[in-house]
C-alpha cells in the first residue's frame, strides 16, 4: 500500500472517528435527558467505536507500518478490545430496550469482560511471532467477522421476538441480517482467498461500506430511541388522563368524573324507557379497619371494593367513589321489585370476606338510594338524595334506605338543629334525672340509672324522644354518651362527698360508642378522675349494639366486666337477638323492655312471655329487671314469677339529682 492511500485511509478512518464520536455525543445528550439505561450501553458503544476508529487511524498514519513494533500492539490491543466492546455493549443496550429482562444487573455489567478478554487474547496471540502473519490475520480479521455474524444473528433474533416492535426495530431487524451476512460471507472468503487481489479489493471496498453501515445504525439507535421514548411519553400521558378521571386508590371513577358520566347515564336510561337507580354505599366503621389493620390494608381492601362493583353481574354505568369509603353506583332497572334486589346484592357483594396478607376482614355497608327521573334528572341533586337516604340508613341501623321526598326538609332541620346541640353540649343544657331501680330481694335501691333532659333555653325541659333521634341522624351520639358519662361519675362522687352514701348509676351506651376503641380507657379515666369504685359504675347496651358486630362488644365486655363494671341489656325483647347468645356474653341483668309489663297483668301472652324470660335468664345465670312498673299488681305479680329488680313510675319517676340526695339521705 502507498503512502498516498495510507493517508487517504488515514483520511477516511479520521472522518469515521469525527462521525462516531459525534453520534456519541448525540446519544450522550439523550442519555442525559432520559437517563435510560439502554440508552447508556449504547453511547458507551458508539464511545468504543470512535476509540477503535482513532486507533485504526492513528495506526494507518503511523510512518513505519510494522506490526510487531510496542505502539502497534498496543494499537491493536485497543482496535480489538474496543470493537468487540462496541458490538457487545450496543447488544447489551438492546437486551436493556426490552423491560422484562431474565438476567440480573450484575450478570449483564460482569459479561463486559468477555469481549475485554477476547480483544486482547486475540491481539496478543502471535504478537511477537514475525512469521504468523496469517494466523495473526485469521485471528484479528477472519474471526472477528465470524464474531461479529454471530452477535447479529443473536441480535436478528433478538429483535424478531420483540412482540411490539417499532419501525426503527423493523429497518435494525433486516440492517442485523444484512450485516450479518457480510460479516460471515467475508469470514468465509477471508479464510479461503486472502492471497487473492480481487479479495484485497474487496475489504478495500468493504471499509467503505462499513463506514455507511455504521453510520446508518448509528442514526438508527437514535432513532429506535425517539420511537421508544415516543412510545414512553404516549404510556404516561394515558396515564395520567387516567389517574386524572380515575381514583389513584380504586381504579373507581373519581367524584368529578362521576358528576360527568351520571348526565349521560341518565340520558341512556331514559331513551330506552328504563329508570337509572343510584345507589351510594357507605362502608361501615372502615376507621376501625384502618386502625386495626394499618391503612395499606386499608386500601388494599378498597380497591378490592371497587374491583367487586365494576365486576357485578348487574353491570353497572357507573362505579366511582366519592370519598374515603363512599361508593356510587348506577344500574339500569325495569321495574321496582329491581331496587330492592340490586341493593341487597350490593350488601352481598359487601360483605363477602376480604382476604388481605393472609388475614380475612368481614365488612359492612350502609346503602341509600333515590331514582332518575322520578327523584331527579340531575346528576348532583340525585347524588345528594341518595346521600339523604344514606344518611337515613346510617343513623337508624338499617341496611338500604330508599330517598323520600321528606327526607329533604328532615336534612334542612338537622343543619339547623347541630348547631343548637353543639351550644346545648357547651353551655351544660343537658341535665340528668335518676330513676330508682328496685332491688326485690332486698326491697332497698339497688341502683338509678341516669336518663338524659335538655334544658332548652327556650323549650324549656326536652325529655330524651325530642331529641334523641336528631343526636342519632347526626353521628353525635358519642358525644352525647362521653358527656353522660362524664356527668353521672361526677354526681356520684358529688353524693358520695355530701352524705357517705354511694349509689350505683347505670348509663345508656349507644352502639357507636360502646364500639369505640377508646371507650375502655375513656372509662377508666373517668373513675380515677372522680374516684369512684368501678362496681359503681353500670353500662345499659341495647340488642343492637350485638347486632352490629358481636364480637367487639363480646371483647368490651369481657374488659369491661373484669374491671368490675357491670353491663346489662336495656329493652330486652324489642330487638333480634335471642337469649341463646346471650349466654356467650358476661352480662349481668337482663332489662325486659316496658311494653311486655305494661299489659302483662291482664293480657296472657305477655304473662307468659315475661315468665320465660324470667326462667330462661335465671337458667343462663343472668338477673333480671323489669322496666315501666306502673302498679302495684304488676309489682305483686313479678316478685311472685321471681324477678330480681323492677323499675317504674310505681317505685318512682325519673328525678333530678337533688330529689334523688333527699332520697338518699331518707333511705338511710
Ligand atoms: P330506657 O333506657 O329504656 O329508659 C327508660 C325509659 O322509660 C325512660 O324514658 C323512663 O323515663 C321511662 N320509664 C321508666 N319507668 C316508666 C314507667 O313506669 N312508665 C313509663 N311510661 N315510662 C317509664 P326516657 O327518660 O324518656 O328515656 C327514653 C330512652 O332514651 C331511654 O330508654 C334510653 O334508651 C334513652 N336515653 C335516655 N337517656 C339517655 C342517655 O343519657 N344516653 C343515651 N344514649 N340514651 C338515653
Ligand atoms: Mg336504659
Ligand atoms: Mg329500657
Amino acid at each position: 500500500m502507498g503512502v498516498d492511500n495510507n493517508f487517504a485511509l488515514g483520511f477516511l478512518f479520521s472522518i469515521e472517528t469525527g462521525v462516531y464520536s459525534f453520534l456519541t455525543y448525540l446519544l450522550y445528550s439523550f442519555y442525559q435527558g432520559f437517563g435510560r439505561r439502554y440508552v447508556k450501553y449504547w453511547t458507551l458503544s458508539l464511545a468504543c467505536l470512535s476509540l477503535q476508529h482513532l486507533a485504526v487511524s492513528i495506526q494507518t498514519f503511523l510512518p513505519q507500518y510494522h506490526d510487531l513494533s510496542t505502539i502497534q500492539i498496543l494499537l491493536t490491543c485497543i482496535i480489538q478490545v474496543h470493537q468487540y466492546l462496541f458490538i457487545w455493549l450496543f447488544f447489551i443496550g438492546l437486551y436493556y430496550t426490552n423491560k422484562n429482562q431474565k438476567y440480573s444487573n450484575s450478570f449483564v455489567k460482569s459479561s463486559i469482560a468477555l469481549p475485554i478478554i477476547l480483544g486482547l487474547s486475540v491481539s496478543l496471540l502471535f504478537a511477537f511471532n514475525e512469521q504468523a502473519v496469517f494466523n495473526r490475520f485469521y485471528l484479528r480479521e477472519s474471526l472477528a467477522d465470524f464474531v461479529f455474524a454471530g452477535i447479529f444473528m443473536f441480535i436478528f433474533f433478538f429483535i424478531f421476538n420483540v412482540k411490539k416492535r417499532h419501525f426503527s426495530g423493523t429497518i435494525l431487524l433486516i440492517f442485523s441480517a444484512m450485516m450479518c451476512c457480510r460479516y460471515l460471507l467475508f469470514s468465509f472468503l477471508s479464510v479461503v482467498f486472502l492471497t487473492e487481489t480481487w479479495f484485497q479489493e474487496l475489504s478495500y471496498l468493504l471499509i467503505y461500506f462499513d463506514f455507511g453501515a455504521k453510520a446508518t445504525l448509528g442514526f438508527l439507535l437514535l432513532v429506535w430511541m425517539q420511537g421508544a421514548e415516543r412510545s414512553v411519553a404516549e404510556v404516561a400521558i394515558n396515564r395520567a388522563q387516567y389517574l386524572d378521571k380515575h381514583d389513584l386508590l380504586t381504579g373507581a371513577l373519581n367524584r368529578e368524573q362521576v358528576i360527568e358520566k351520571l348526565p349521560i347515564a341518565i340520558d341512556q336510561a331514559i331513551e330506552s324507557n328504563q329508570k337509572l337507580a343510584v345507589y351510594l354505599i357507605d362502608i361501615k366503621r372502615f376507621k376501625f379497619i384502618n386502625d386495626t389493620y394499618g391503612l395499606k390494608t386499608g386500601d388494599l381492601i378498597l380497591g378490592q371494593i371497587a374491583v367487586r362493583l365494576s365486576e357485578s353481574i348487574l353491570l353497572s354505568q357507573v362505579v366511582g367513589r366519592l370519598s374515603g369509603d363512599s361508593f356510587v353506583f348506577t344500574i339500569e332497572i325495569i321495574d321496582d321489585s329491581q331496587q330492592e334486589k340490586a341493593a341487597n346484592h350490593l350488601h352481598d357483594l359487601i360483605s363477602r370476606p376480604y382476604f388481605v396478607n393472609h388475614q380475612e376482614v368481614h365488612l359492612q355497608c350502609s346503602v341509600g338510594y333515590c331514582l332518575s327521573p322520578q327523584d331527579s334528572s340531575e346528576a348532583e341533586d340525585l347524588l345528594k338524595k341518595a346521600n339523604l337516604a344514606l344518611f337515613h340508613a346510617e343513623s337508624q341501623n338499617i341496611p338500604s334506605v330508599k330517598y323520600e321526598i321528606g327526607m329533604q326538609a328532615h336534612g334542612r332541620h338537622l343543619l339547623a338543629v347541630e348547631k343548637e346541640i353543639r351550644q346545648g353540649l357547651n353551655n351544660e343544657e343537658f341535665i340528668l334525672y335518676y330513676q330508682p331501680q328496685l332491688n326485690l330481694l332486698t326491697n332497698r335501691i339497688e341502683g338509678v340509672e341516669a336518663l338524659v333532659r335538655w334544658q332548652h333555653p327556650e323549650k324549656g325541659l326536652l325529655s330524651p324522644d325530642k331529641f334523641l333521634p336528631d343526636f342519632d341522624a347526626l353521628g353525635l351520639n358519642g358525644e352525647l354518651d362521653n358527656y353522660v358519662l362524664d356527668l353521672a361519675c361526677k354526681t356520684n362522687a358529688h353524693w358520695y362527698q355530701q352524705h357517705k352514701r354511694r349509689v350505683a348509676i347505670a348509663v345508656n351506651m349507644s352502639a357507636a360508642e360502646f364500639q369505640d376503641p377508646k371507650l375502655i380507657s375513656k372509662i377508666q379515666t373517668l373513675l380515677f378522675k372522680y374516684d369512684i369504685p368501678s362496681n359503681y359504675l353500670e353500662l345499659e347496651i341495647t340488642e343492637n349494639v350485638l347486632i352490629t358486630d358481636i364480637s367487639v362488644a363480646m371483647d368490651t365486655i369481657v374488659v369491661l366486666q373484669n374491671m368490675g363494671i357491670k353491663v346489662s341489656i336495656d329493652d330486652f325483647g324489642t330487638g333480634y337477638s335471642s337469649l341463646a347468645y346471650l349466654r356467650q356474653l358476661p352480662i349481668d341483668k337482663i332489662k325486659i323492655d316496658r311494653s311486655f309489663i305494661t299489659e302483662f297483668s291482664t293480657n296472657d301472652s305477655d304473662l307468659t312471655i315475661v315468665t320465660s324470660m324470667i326462667k330462661l335468664s335465671h337458667g343462663l345465670g343472668k338477673r333480671v329487671l323489669a322496666e315501666g312498673v306502673e302498679t302495684l299488681e304488676q309489682l305483686n305479680l313479678l316478685r311472685k314469677l321471681g324477678c330480681d329488680a323492677v323499675q317504674g313510675y310505681f317505685i318512682n319517676r325519673p328525678l333530678p339529682p337533688e330529689k334523688i340526695a333527699n332520697y338518699l339521705t331518707r333511705k338511710k
